[in-house]
């Protein structure tokens, strides 16, 4: 928590501003009773009407700065709490997105949401409580206390009765619905996974009949929130009516023994009355401090949610000083006995990998699905960090490039195309944002999506639904391989992009590719035969290791895994017909 509230360094000024602002209204409604207590004792007992316009005076002006004093306190409170919910966003944010996949991977993105928005929420809302209460509590509680002493001393007695009882209470009230209020975050958390899986995958849902699965398990997560809130809020909807019982009763004894003491000359009626007002004050100044009691813990559990993002350091980090690609290279990546294995797993997911590849040629990656083609491909962009071995990029290391050089150098595809809202042109352009309007259809042609766009309504204009789900997944494939296209990098990687082409398109398109890259490096990560058959050299990847490499004639004639994913795809008269 108090880390977090390190973050309120920018408003510092403002915050000495509320605190002045509190103590003023803290103080004026002091005065008041007190100023009330003259009224009736001098005024009205004695029927001087002058005494009583003017102390009633004294007290409309000290009610009227009490309340400009609350008016802006309680402004300037929502606007602190405000801005720092909005800094801290904004550093949650920078945060995350400096992130390698290995954090996101850890924390998950649903909570990643939640932090950023709902646990910020929680620290908005007890800091509000906070600037308001904070100083605010301490002077009415200590004043109250000091001003009724003063109006009578054996009235007192009452309070010392009083105040133990509602301590006890509201520790009591606090300590059972802490750990609830600390679980509601998790549970939150929980919810907002299972809702997020739903609505990105409605479509296998729908597809698998699995709605009433899938209600099942939104209606257990949503269950538990309810049930641990309404928990909280049973024991909560007790406090008010035994508050004000509470309240009544010390106002009934303060009375009662009050009236006593009047009757017996020892006390002024004026006296009673203020020393009821300080009594209610005192007593409200200890519910406020149990009433952050309980918000703080609560705030407390989402503080260390946040400290969590914001203390994590992205594992990949950028060298001190980037080492300069050695002059003239380009498009050249070197693999030099390369492993990597997922945090928490076993088994390496890709070991021993060393290849080379030259400008102009492509290479081509296949394996069965969960053979670490993927992984292999991330490591180039440095998604995750190596554990053995070496990458090199123009003959540098990866690691030792800055990660904003490397990746300009690189047209990436991933596996499951991802399109952002906004129109076509848009979505390719996010590859080069200066790109020109030609650039830009050039690079959808090269990519076979030429066409289907000046089909559509708006050609290049033509909107992206959110999640790109008005496209095709073979449009949405073409049109991110566009986007890597209109880079022209000195690197292209495509992981299984051509999959959801179908095998005509495949082809054209790695027919005009090769146009485009004879000064390239060019990995084409592949299930099928056909799309790898004709590059300068193949990888076949089986378990995570090279099970053999060279052209297909090559790993035709010496490698088994190969041979068994060819004739597992092409009939025998092909097979025949390649090999010639
Ligand atoms: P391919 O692309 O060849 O289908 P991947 O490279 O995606 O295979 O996966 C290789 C292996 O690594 C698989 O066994 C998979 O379970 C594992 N793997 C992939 N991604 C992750 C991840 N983020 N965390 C842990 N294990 C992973
Ligand atoms: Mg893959």
């Amino acid at each position: 928590m108090i880390k977090v509230l390190l973050h309120l360094k920018p408003f510092a000024l403002m915050i000495s501003f509320i605190i002045v602002l509190v103590a003023g209204q803290a103080l004026a409604e002091l005065a008041l009773p007190t100023l009330m207590a003259e009224v009736v004792n001098n005024g009205m007992m004695q029927g001087d009407t002058r005494y009583i316009l003017t102390y009633g005076s004294y007290m409309l002006l000290v009610a009227l700065i009490s309340s400009v004093c609350a008016i802006l306190g309680s402004y300037y409170s929502a606007k602190v709490a405000m801005g720092l919910g909005r800094n801290l966003r904004k550093k949650v944010f920078t945060r995350v997105e400096n992130y390698s996949l290995h954090e996101f991977d850890q924390l998950g993105t649903a909570s990643l949401i939640t932090r950023t928005t709902n646990d910020i929420v929680q620290i908005q809302n007890v800091l509000v409580m906070m600037l308001r209460f904070m100083i605010y509590s301490p002077i009415l509680c200590i004043g109250g206390i000091a001003l009724a002493v003063s109006r009578d001393k054996e009235l007192t007695v009452i309070l010392l009765v009083a105040i133990p009882i509602l301590i006890a209470f509201m520790g009591a009230l606090a300590y059972s619905v802490m750990p609830a209020f600390k679980a509601m975050q998790m549970k939150l958390d929980r919810l907002n996974m299972v809702l997020r899986e739903n609505l990105t995958g409605i479509r296998v849902i729908r597809a698998f009949n699995k709605l009433t699965h899938e209600q099942e398990r939104f209606k257990e997560a949503n269950g538990d929130l309810t049930d641990t809130a309404i928990k909280v809020n049973r024991t909560m909807s007790a406090m008010q009516p035994m508050l004000i019982l509470i309240l009544n009763v010390t106002t009934i004894a303060i009375v009662w023994f009050g009236g006593v003491r009047i009757s017996q000359g020892k006390m002024e009626v004026g006296d009673m009355m203020a020393f009821i007002q300080y009594a209610m004050m005192i007593m409200f100044s200890f519910v406020m401090v149990a009433m952050m009691f309980v918000m703080v813990p609560r705030a407390q559990a989402s503080a260390e949610r946040i400290n969590e993002v914001l203390g994590m350091e992205g594992s990949i980090v950028d060298p001190e000083k980037s080492g300069l690609p050695s002059e003239g290279e380009r498009g050249h990546i070197v693999f030099e006995n390369v492993s990597f294995r997922y945090p928490g797993a076993e088994e390496p997911a890709i070991s021993n990998i060393s290849f080379e590849t030259s400008p102009g040629e492509v290479t081509a990656i296949i394996g069965g699905t969960g053979s670490g083609k993927s992984t292999l491909v991330n490591m180039i962009p440095r998604f995750y960090d190596v554990s053995e071995g070496r990458v090199l990029v123009d003959g540098v290391n990866v690691s030792e490039l800055s990660q904003r050089e490397l990746r300009s150098k690189i047209g990436f595809v991933p596996q499951s195309a991802l399109l952002f809202t906004g129109s076509i042109s848009d979505n390719i352009r996010y590859g080069k944002e200066e790109a020109t309007e030609e650039e830009v259809m050039q690079a959808a042609e090269v990519a076979q999506a030429g066409d289907f766009i000046a089909e559509m309504p708006e050609g290049f204009d033509t909107a992206i639904a959110q999640g790109g789900t008005n496209v095709s997944g073979g449009q949405k494939q073409r049109i991110s391989i566009a986007r890597a296209l209109v880079r022209k990098p000195e690197i292209y990687i495509f992981d299984d992009s051509f999959s959801a082409l179908d095998f005509k398109t495949d082809a054209l398109l790695r027919a005009a590719l090769k146009k485009e890259t004879d000064t390239s490096a060019v990995i084409i990560v592949a299930q099928r035969v056909n799309t790898v058959m004709d590059a300068d050299r193949i990888l076949v990847l089986d378990d995570g290791k090279i099970a053999g490499m060279g052209s297909h004639g090559e790993l035709m004639k010496h490698c088994q895994v190969y041979r068994e994913i060819v004739s597992s795809q092409l009939s025998e008269e092909e097979m025949k017909a390649y090999e010639q």
